[in-house]
């Protein structure tokens, strides 16, 4: 199967920064459409380290108003203020996560040069293009709305250049107009439509991000069949207690979510700064329930 999400992961620490790992903060990419969903201290930097930078950043989704996910939002609004790599900026969130985000604008002493645009989500349909749809659903945290995020790519047909050959259409802007939607004549006279051309529907890809979150079913609900879930870990099965106490996943829960959801490959992310010396810890619990279960990396990228 062919590539459609590239995935850049900013910063994989549970509330504080380590060594190796920055606060939250995830980019994704679509064709030409990118995402950054959460985005804490010093995020601006990962993602020029990364060699991302700013262009077609468009979409900011915050999954909570804690600070070690919205704490990079007042430098990177600053940034975009100077270099403006965009004209319009959208940023998602709960009332609570907007309401600070606003106030990290309103420091920035000049006016804004481009378009600031609020986006107060519940669950349900957050943004639809042509070609997929993003979702929130609510997840469990110590805050009144916390929120992760599915990213649906909508059901698509594939051309089939073989088919184009045999009716006579030759590549170019023939095949452009097909693949519009319209129909036109073969070289035979015929007429050649749309259908003549596309293969069947095949599914679209899905991605699933959980941000911070306490275990509990809807998150198997939300995951079903993704054939990526990124999910917090933030705890090891032997402190089971004080996660949810906190409101956080060990890495043998998201395990779990994995399998139960019937998930492809799992990433696990948000890791407490308590286990930095022994993270091999994290994949060993979670791969005894998950065997296809990676640990989210600082700087690293992967596709789905
Ligand atoms: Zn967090
Ligand atoms: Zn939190």
């Amino acid at each position: 199967m062919s590539t459609t999400f590239g995935i850049t992961f900013l910063g994989t620490s549970a509330a504080v920064p380590t060594v190796k790992r920055n606060v939250s903060a995830t980019l994704v990419t679509y064709r030409d459409l990118k995402w950054l969903i959460d985005c804490g201290e010093g995020t601006q930097r990962q993602i020029t380290r990364a060699g991302n930078g700013f262009k077609n950043l468009t979409h900011v989704f915050l999954s909570h108003e804690h600070l070690d996910h919205i704490l990079g939002m007042g430098g990177l609004l600053a940034t975009f203020n100077m270099l403006q790599p965009v004209k319009r900026l959208a940023v998602y969130g709960n009332p609570a996560t907007l309401g600070r985000v606003r106030q990290m604008a309103g420091f920035i002493g000049r006016s804004l040069q481009y378009d600031l645009q609020w986006h107060e989500i519940s669950e349900g349909l957050i943004y639809t293009h042509r070609q997929l749809d993003c979702y929130a659903f609510a997840t469990k945290h110590r805050v009144k709305r916390s929120y992760g995020f599915v990213f649906q790519e909508k059901p698509r047909r594939r051309f089939q250049p073989e088919a184009a050959e045999r009716l006579g259409i030759p590549p170019g802007p023939e095949r452009r107009r097909l693949l519009a939607g319209e129909s036109l004549r073969g070289a035979n006279g015929q007429i050649v439509r749309p259908d003549d051309v596309l293969g069947p529907e095949e599914p679209g890809k899905k991605l699933v991000y959980v941000s911070d979150s306490m275990y509990f079913d809807g998150l198997t609900e939300a995951a079903a069949g993704a054939h990526c879930l990124i999910s917090e870990a933030t705890f090891l099965q032997a402190d089971a207690e004080l996660a949810a106490e906190v409101g956080h996943m060990t890495a043998a829960q998201a395990a779990s979510v994995a399998r139960d959801a019937g998930v492809e490959v799992l990433y696990l992310n948000h890791l407490s700064q308590r286990y930095a010396q022994a993270e091999h810890l994290f994949l060993e619990e979670a791969r005894r329930i998950f065997p296809n279960t990676h640990l989210a990396n600082d700087l690293e990228s992967i596709t789905v």
